[in-house]
């Protein structure tokens, strides 16, 4: 949980040093994208935007609203290529059975783009 706060806690930074270069100063929403393969969950990110929210984060109202959007995980084999959807992290391919595969999505948390006044 604390891990997700400090995780909020950077992104808002980011966002707060866009919205000055734009002359914005609140967010109305802010869409994230979080991989399935991230370490965090959409539940406990959600947590930590209402916890930044009762510290009285400076760009955030009690309006602010935090969207995400669920990025699932996919592999490609480093071996053939292969592309697919992991089940876990040591997911064996299922056209050669090598296991390892490289993750190419769902491993990250983004900012996708937010609303600001
Ligand atoms: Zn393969």
């Amino acid at each position: 949980m604390s891990h997700e706060v400090a995780l909020m806690g950077d992104m808002l930074n980011l966002v707060a040093e866009d919205m000055q270069k734009r002359g914005l100063s609140k967010v109305k929403k802010l869409k994230l994208r979080v991989g399935t393969f991230s370490h965090s969950v959409p539940d406990a990110l959600e947590m930590a935007f209402e916890i930044h929210k009762a510290m009285k984060a400076p760009i955030l109202t009690e309006e602010s609203t935090l969207e995400i959007e669920v990025e699932e995980a996919r592999a490609r084999c480093v071996i053939c290529g292969h592309e697919y959807v992991p089940d876990h992290r040591v997911a064996l391919c299922p056209n050669c059975g090598v296991p390892g595969g490289k993750l190419i999505a769902g491993d990250a948390i983004r900012i996708l783009s937010y609303e600001g006044v």
